[in-house]
């Protein structure tokens, strides 16, 4: 195999003596260069190298607030639900003293129109000694609950806790869900081939997450996905609002990104072949 780029991602621009200058490494040069007019050929909508994505977990009140915010700067989030858990209303004490609490059924209705809701088991239980039959029950009922209650396919599931294994991941595909998201950070921008392993890019509580999507907004790597992992309510337990509008409204003003839920990257990069 060709060692470089993938074949989507070719044609680069490049920097020569203040003048910009069309560089491609693949097989069929004049077939993409056209008229020295550079053009983009990345994997995600209108030809972009780039996708910001958030993934939030537990459906808790403060995504009420969080929503808006990404309304407000155009950025698409996936919110990874607990239909069980939502069902009874769970509520617990979180270190800071504050009350976390679960998002009710007919509250969370019409809250992520626009955005992505995905599994992330009906209980929330930590899966290590879980066999195949509970397994398959805690993402199958889940996906079936949260279908019945959004009318829209779920097609994502989120692994509760840190807990991830080659079983589960099984599990999710024979469920139907088209990826799974784990919680093991990567730190990296560079997407998984399997879906069905897609590793957190960062926490959002991690001290160096400016710097991370710094990273991403200069890096000219392709296909480069930002991915931001967290829950809503360490924003009101961490006060940390201010810093999250500050960096949506940096990156929402990139030309170069584009705005997607964990479902759009995968359709869009099994559409390259990067994904499987
Ligand atoms: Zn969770």
């Amino acid at each position: 195999m060709r060692a470089g780029p993938p074949a989507f991602c070719v044609l680069r621009k490049m920097g020569i003596a203040g003048q910009e200058r069309l560089w491609y490494n693949g097989d069929s040069q004049s077939q993409k260069l056209q008229g020295g007019i550079p053009v983009n050929i990345g994997p995600f909508p209108g030809g972009k190298t780039k996708a910001f994505t958030l993934s939030y977990d537990d459906g808790v009140l403060q995504d009420v607030r969080f929503v808006e915010l990404l309304n407000r700067y155009g950025l698409k989030g996936t919110f990874n639900l607990n239909s069980e858990l939502m069902q009874q209303q769970f509520q617990w004490t979180h270190e800071s003293g504050m009350v976390v609490k679960r998002l009710p059924p007919e509250a969370v209705l019409h809250l992520y129109d626009g955005h992505e809701v995905a599994s992330h088991t009906l209980t929330h239980p930590y899966l290590d000694t879980a066999g195949e039959g509970e397994i398959l029950w805690q993402m199958g009922q889940d996906k079936a609950n949260l279908e019945q209650l959004f009318g829209r396919e779920i097609a994502g599931f989120a692994a509760p806790f840190d807990f991830y294994s080659p079983l589960m991941a099984d599990c999710a595909r024979r469920c139907g869900f088209a990826y799974a998201r784990i919680s093991e950070v990567s730190y990296s921008y560079l997407p998984p081939h399997d879906p069905y392993y897609w590793t957190a890019g960062i926490f959002h509580l991690e001290a160096d997450l400016e710097d991370f999507v710094e990273g991403f907004l200069e890096t000219d790597a392709c296909p480069a996905v930002c991915q931001i992992v967290g829950h809503t309510y360490d924003l009101d337990a961490e006060n940390l609002w201010d810093k999250m509008e500050d960096l949506f409204r940096r990156v929402s003003q990139a030309p170069d990104v584009a705005f997607l839920t964990h479902i759009d990257i995968v359709r869009c990069l099994q559409a390259a072949g990067w994904m499987h």
